[in-house]
């Protein structure tokens, strides 16, 4: 474990929240998992359980490791509740102002000496931190989906991040045994900023019809060799989330080609947000995934 860090509070008990409160679990943290939807970390709890379960009948963990890293899960219900956590990651949905009141509140029951990172896709770490009464402190680590099986994390300094913060930070990651890239503060960092315009492009190919959802994924994983086709990827990114990172890419560079493509506008607007929804480029109500273009 990271010297420094023994608690570990998780904001948001989404598909990112479970998976990053899985691993610090799992790596021997004490972690407080909280959200502002009591069904969402009944659920959370559900997928962290069933995902360690997949893990122990895989014999990558122990049935003991899994019931001790369970134990090790707490639930936060209000923040007050996270003022014993050395470090805390906001892992709650991709709106700047929504993240803003998280930490308003947030930062009146941490300890002044505790870390707050985000897990922001895109978001300017320097302009988050600047709405906390702790910039020097605030740090981006930045999770891949599914956080359990992937390798990478991006660690993102802000302008005002100082030295301890980043090397706790990167000590951290390094015992969740995930590797780190890092990348300066400029918007989607490495990775969003070029698999979010690929994925953008795919939706623009299916808009003008240059092919149907099916043609896009079959070409991209047989003729790329992607492990999964780019509209089948947005899915389970969730189409919101794609939509914001392009978004934050558009306004912060200022430049027409990451302009959001208007059929992701669409599939937003209609609640069709992927597979957390059930339906997005694939209608998942059924056995299998069907396309719905
Ligand atoms: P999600 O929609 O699955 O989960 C978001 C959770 O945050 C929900 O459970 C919601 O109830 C909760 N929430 C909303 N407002 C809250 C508040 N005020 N306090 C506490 N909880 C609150 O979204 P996700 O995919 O887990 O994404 C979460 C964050 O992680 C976003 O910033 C996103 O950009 C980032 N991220 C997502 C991915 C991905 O592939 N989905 C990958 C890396 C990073």
């Amino acid at each position: 474990m990271a010297a420094t860090i023994k608690t570990v509070g998780v904001i948001g008990a989404g598909q990112m929240g479970n998976g990053i409160a899985h691993v610090c679990a799992l790596a021997g943290y004490d972690v407080k998992l909280n959200d502002i939807s009591a069904d969402r970390i009944k659920a959370g709890m559900a997928t962290i359980n069933g995902n360690m379960a997949k893990q122990v009948s895989k014999k990558t963990i122990t049935e003991e490791d899994r019931k001790s890293a369970l134990g090790r899960i707490g639930v936060a219900e209000k923040y007050e509740d996270l003022g014993t956590c050395d470090l805390v990651i906001e892992t709650a949905i991709e709106k700047e102002e929504a993240k803003r009141k998280i930490y308003a509140e947030l930062c009146q029951s941490l300890k002044p000496e505790a870390i707050l990172a985000t897990n922001t896709s895109s978001i300017s770490i320097t302009r988050l931190a600047a709405t906390t009464d702790r910039p020097e402190r605030f740090i981006g680590i930045h999770f891949m989906n599914p956080v359990p099986l992937m390798e990478l994390v991006e660690v993102i300094r802000g302008i005002a991040t100082d030295d301890a913060t980043f090397e706790t930070s990167k000590d951290f990651v390094r015992t969740l045994h995930k590797t780190i890239a890092v990348s300066e503060d400029f918007p989607a960092f490495i990775v969003n900023r070029i698999l979010l315009p690929m994925i953008n492009e795919a939706i623009y190919t299916l808009y003008e019809g240059v092919g149907n959802v099916e043609a896009i994924d079959t070409a991209m994983r047989l003729g790329a060799h992607h492990p999964m086709g780019p509209l089948e990827l947005a899915d389970f990114i969730g189409l919101d989330t794609c939509l914001s990172v392009m978004q934050v890419l558009h306004e912060g560079l200022a430049d027409s080609k990451y302009r959001p493509c208007p059929l992701l506008v669409k599939y937003v607007e209609a609640g069709w947000l992927g597979r957390k929804t059930q339906r997005g480029f694939y209608d998942y109500r059924g056995d299998k995934p069907v396309p719905t273009r």
